[in-house]
């Protein structure tokens, strides 16, 4: 076996693993503006104290406090986002 088609496959159970993880275990984070589901996360609290949500590295989002204590997601791009101020939104 060659070690592209090694990497290949080491990368492809490591993905499907975490979908089949996030698809079970994942909570929907939603859109502040329009409610819309963002992505599929686990959050959890890693070692060195920092909050790390598995399944969102791939995902353009905004990130705002909401309070002292919790987060606020929102789309990145405001064509994504449907709002009465932008009828064309899907
Ligand atoms: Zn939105």
């Amino acid at each position: 076996m060659s070690r592209r088609l090694k990497q290949r496959i080491e990368w492809r159970l490591r993905h499907h693993s975490l979908q089949f993880l996030l698809a079970v275990a994942g909570r929907p984070i939603r859109c502040a503006g329009c409610g819309r589901e963002l992505f599929r996360a686990l959050p959890f609290v890693g070692c060195d104290g920092r909050l790390k949500l598995l399944g969102a590295r791939e995902v353009n989002v905004r990130v705002a406090f909401r309070g002292q204590d919790s987060l606020q997601f929102s789309h990145l791009e405001l064509d994504s986002c449907p709002s009465p101020d932008r009828p064309w939104v899907r």
